[in-house]
């Protein structure tokens, strides 16, 4: 197995990896909460934690990979007061709240199916994790670490940190944190203001509640990942990750939720992805700059000049370190447009070309795959392995004007090499352009569908021509019937 160096979050060093058992990995992903529509956000830990995945894989490790859905739990501010995110949305849009999670979870679904990310082995959701969730406030309350107030149950802090450090992930300092929340606000029932909800009792109005020993109620937000990660996982697993911004206080506290309730820590590495921002602002609703995927992939948006294929958007991600920031621009974006496609021709060409039996002067097979392993075995650097890939394109077109030569044998190693790394390890995808032939197959199409509906009307089958007839219109696309004939145009949707 290569050895593979990553950087752990915790230790804040780069640590060679060693699995719990050899050749499996055990890898737990926060998930979104599914309130609304999927951002740039979830697409940035999506996807890199999809290369994880994917370069663990391609190592030979069989990978469990569980990735949750928050459903119920998550409140505003991601604090311990104010409404459900879930809950609030289905109050505004007059829905279930399941309703509200069923829509969102196919939207994240079906945008991060686009971005070709591969799905987890299990995705959990909170609100099926109850009864196990319930389990381990019961352990932590048995442990001493938390205590019971107005039936919620709060984790106590103050008391933890005396048995277990507490702030070291996010490199926070307790007495810091205690000092800053001192005064905030006297409503809270909590002993400390630190002390984070694990259970809590649900007012009436609530819609999503269950039974408890405590009350009925629902769970504290970080509760659940601690509860599906030990249920799927052991409660001592690889590889944890999620986005930077989870670290404090999610993370922090499913390390004081394992520690308090089976004495020790969750994982041994914990990997973040850094944050994005939107022509070099942070990414808000109340910015404006606030750009979600359906509106990425189709350019509808006032900062979009055009609609960026969801491929771009991979490769685009993909030319940054996960631990770097990223901005997004309208240049950059068309910039890796136009690399992807590069590297794209340099694909084609290379499963069209059929190699001459020459000795390879001026590359070297070996050394070009080492240097592409080396760079993802150094904390997944998927840059220096696109760059590298990049150099292998330019040798690419070499061997197809005849300037360079590559033993047969060798070829098919480098071919197959070169694909691998594009499509299995970084899940590239080509750019469709809807130009030329495929216009061509549309046309014939067309009038295809448009015969089909005049002998419906010429049998009197009228239902079947209107079915026609709202399907393409429903599509965006208008047909006209006048004396010379039907015509066709496509529409663009009204918003
Ligand atoms: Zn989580």
């Amino acid at each position: 197995m290569t050895e593979l160096h990553l950087f752990n979050s915790k230790t804040r060093q780069k640590e060679k990896f060693q699995p719990l058992v050899p050749s499996r990995v055990g890898m737990y992903v926060c998930g979104p909460t599914v309130y609304g529509e999927p951002h740039l956000g979830h697409a940035r830990s999506t996807v890199s934690f999809d290369i994880v995945f994917r370069y663990l894989q391609y190592c030979g490790y069989k990978v469990r990979y569980v990735r949750n859905i928050t459903d119920v739990g998550h409140l505003e501010n991601d604090a311990d007061e104010g409404e459900d995110k879930i809950a609030k949305k289905a109050r505004l849009e007059a829905l279930e709240p399941m309703e509200i999670v069923q829509q969102y979870t196919i939207e994240y679904h079906n945008r991060m199916r686009e971005l070709n990310s591969l799905p987890p082995s299990i995705e959990p959701t909170a609100s099926g994790h109850i009864i196990e969730q319930i389990n381990i406030v019961k352990k932590i309350l048995a442990n001493g670490y938390a205590y019971e107030k107005n039936g919620s149950v709060y984790f106590d802090v103050l008391k933890y940190a005396k048995d277990f450090p507490y702030g070291e992930l996010s490199g926070k300092k307790l007495e810091d944190m205690l000092e800053g929340t001192r005064d905030l606000d006297g409503q809270t029932e909590k002993n400390n203001n630190v002390d984070f909800a694990l259970w809590k009792k649900a007012k009436p109005e609530h819609i999503m509640q269950w039974e408890s020993p405590w009350s009925k109620g629902f769970p504290g937000w970080h509760l659940e990942c601690t509860a599906m990660s030990t249920k799927y996982l052991g409660d001592r697993f690889d590889l944890h990750c999620g986005g930077m911004d989870l670290q404090f206080p999610h993370h922090e506290a499913e390390i004081a939720q394992n520690n308090g309730s089976c004495g020790h820590e969750p994982c041994n590495y914990w990997m973040h992805n850094n944050m994005l921002t939107i022509n070099g602002q942070k990414m808000g609703k109340s910015l404006g700059n606030f750009i979600t995927l359906r509106q990425l992939f189709s350019g509808d948006h006032e900062l979009l000049q055009q609609a960026y294929h969801p491929g771009t958007v991979r490769f685009f991600m993909l030319q940054a370190h996960y631990r770097s920031t990223l901005d997004f621009s309208n240049e950059a974006l068309q910039a890796a447009e136009k690399g992807l496609n590069r590297l794209m021709k340099a694909v084609e060409l290379l499963s069209k070309m059929k190699p001459e039996n020459e000795n390879s002067r001026d590359f070297n097979f070996a050394d070009f795959k080492s240097r592409c392993t080396s760079a993802m075995n150094d904390d997944f650097n998927t840059p220096i392995l696109i760059s590298q890939l990049f150099e292998g394109a330019k040798f690419i077109q070499n061997l197809n004007s005849g300037k360079a030569g590559m033993e047969k044998e060798e070829f098919e190693n480098f071919k197959n090499f070169f694909e691998e790394m594009t499509f299995d390890v970084l899940g590239l995808i080509p750019i469709q352009n809807n130009t030329d032939t495929n216009d061509e197959t549309v046309e014939g199409l067309m009038e295809l569908i448009i015969n089909l509906r005049l002998r419906a009307k010429q049998s009197k089958d009228f239902d079947t021509a209107d079915a026609i007839r709202n399907q393409l219109t429903r599509m965006g696309i208008e047909i006209r019937d006048s004396k010379e004939g039907t015509t066709w145009d496509k529409n663009i949707p009204q918003q």
